[in-house]
């Protein structure tokens, strides 16, 4: 029977969680409900120096928003948790120790100021300290001492930690399913430390140790922890457990020059590099992102679909999504076109979905949406809504249903307000006026009427009509904006531009 797909997304609760940490998750958990599995969450919170409140939530708050919940995680009943590391300290130990009996770890006596002092007496020389094979056995290691020694030694209370023996002469085969096959000479490798002389684990060991009592059965990460890898499957070996198997994933590169892409481009070009805002950092939700968005431009950061698809909803990325798609080389981050993932979904809204949203920005714009009806809103939002890329933006695109103009667009009132144009206005009010059945249409045959009957051109009426009730040359249909706003309104604008106008 093939085995359950378990992946895991397992990060270190050390600040607020970066896009890229992000796209880690969403690659997991695409992987496993493309293939029925399970998506766990693992807090990694072992190094207590680095641990950040409210970095857990934050992360949980992230999936959430991002619509990819963990099956199994903080807080989920399961025969595998508990799902925080600091929960699970008791285990660590005895793993530890039964390397070292199985000769794959030794006790390491060493204190920080003596190693500080060969890694300065190394760099004197040019040189980088590395505790593993060529110099283990001159070190104060339990390999130099007898059992006694060492036993003694620890009972009377010396601090230690516990060192991986790394082995001597081999080439360690990896085998990673975005890159494929990569050997690692075991000589180029230190002994790491797996167990620190404060009674933790560090990550090598906890994270290994984890994967194994989870049955994890796919290990996708960042790039970051490639040079890991040969560590980790030599602890398989040591443990003589089966190891899950690993996928890479390519670094998310700036979207200008060279490097990944880092807190500091988001800074400078002005676009969120986190999920959700975090102190004074902004987030693509408080920005205006929809979490559609999102989920699609992560998608393909480093993973295409082999065909000219670029809009997925989730349902169709698990179905599509596919390790062997996943690129080996950096993918370039691309601001630009996240703006337009967020001006596709907000077309693809219905206008429902987009009205709480668009009567909160109301409020803000101090309008009392109650004067409005439903119907009213949702037409407004309707006819403007094809040039948004962002809620946000509806505003500016919409205020003059709202308020009457109080500016003219200067340039536009130079061209178009001619010394002729008030009396023109007059005649165009007094078609109005008489208009029965004020909707969009009549008016529109109406004043068509008006303008051929006049001998005038359809702009000499047309773009001052629209200066007066809009403020600027700008937004949908008129006649359909005039309807929406009323005979009266309309009538009162014209009034207050042939004012405000005068020549
Ligand atoms: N705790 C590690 C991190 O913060 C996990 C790396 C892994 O997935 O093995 O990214």
């Amino acid at each position: 029977m093939e085995k359950r797909t378990r992946v895991r997304f397992a990060p270190s609760p050390t600040g607020p969680l970066h896009i890229g940490g992000l796209r880690t998750a969403l690659f997991n958990y695409l992987f496993a409900k493309g293939k029925g599995g399970d998506f766990i969450l693992r807090i990694e919170d072992t190094d207590q120096n680095r641990y950040v409140p409210g970095a857990e939530e934050y992360i949980v708050e992230s999936l959430e928003w991002l619509g990819i919940p963990f099956d199994e995680g903080p807080g989920t009943p399961s025969e595998y948790g508990p799902y925080r590391q600091s929960e699970r300290l008791a285990l660590y130990a005895e793993f530890a120790e039964k390397l070292i009996a199985s000769g794959w770890a030794y006790y390491a006596f060493d204190r920080p100021e003596s190693l500080d002092k060969h890694r300065a007496a190394h760099e004197a020389n040019g040189k980088t300290f590395i505790y593993n094979w060529h110099n283990r056995e001159k070190l104060n290691n339990s390999i130099r001492f007898s059992s006694e020694t060492v036993a003694k030694r620890i009972a009377a209370g010396e601090p230690y930690v516990i060192r991986f023996k790394c082995p001597v002469n081999e080439t360690i085969e990896l085998n990673d399913l975005i890159r494929g096959q990569i050997r690692i000479d075991s000589n180029t490798l230190d002994d790491k430390v797996l167990f620190k002389s404060d009674g933790m684990p560090t990550y090598h060991l906890a994270n290994i140790v984890d994967d194994h009592l989870m049955q994890i059965s796919h290990v996708i990460r960042g790039e970051e922890w490639l040079p890991s890898l040969a560590l980790h499957k030599l602890l398989y070996q040591a443990f003589g457990w089966e190891a899950p198997q690993f996928a890479h994933l390519p670094l998310i590169m700036k979207p200008v020059g060279k490097g990944k892409l880092s807190k500091r481009d988001g800074e400078k070009l002005g676009f969120p590099v986190f999920p959700l805002s975090w102190k004074d950092s902004l987030g693509y939700r408080e920005e205006g992102y929809f979490p559609e968005t999102v989920l699609n431009f992560l998608a393909l950061l480093g993973w295409n679909p082999g065909t000219e698809q670029e809009l997925f909803s989730k349902e169709e990325l698990i179905a599509a999504f596919d390790l062997q798609r996943v690129n080996k080389s950096g993918a370039r981050f691309d601001p630009e076109k996240n703006n337009w993932y967020n001006h596709q979904y907000l077309q693809k809204k219905s206008v429902a979905e987009l009205l709480p949203a668009y009567k909160k920005l109301l409020h803000t714009h101090r309008v009392d949406t109650t004067l409005f009806t439903e119907a009213f809103l949702a037409k407004v939002v309707g006819m403007v809504r094809e040039r948004a890329s962002f809620v946000k933006e509806l505003w500016q695109l919409s205020h003059y249903f709202f308020t009457a103009p109080k500016k003219y667009d200067e340039k536009a009132v130079k061209k178009q307000w001619k010394p002729e144009t008030a009396d023109r206005m007059e005649g165009v009010k007094q078609v109005l006026v008489s208009v029965q059945d004020f909707n969009s249409a009549s008016i529109e045959s109406e004043i068509k009427e008006h303008i051929s009957s006049s001998g005038l051109s359809f702009g000499q009426i047309m773009a001052p009509l629209r200066l007066a009730v809009v403020g600027a040359l700008q937004g949908p249909h008129l006649f359909d904006i005039i309807e929406l706003i009323g005979k009266e309104q309309t009538l009162q604008r014209i009034d207050s531009a042939i004012e405000q106008l005068k020549l």
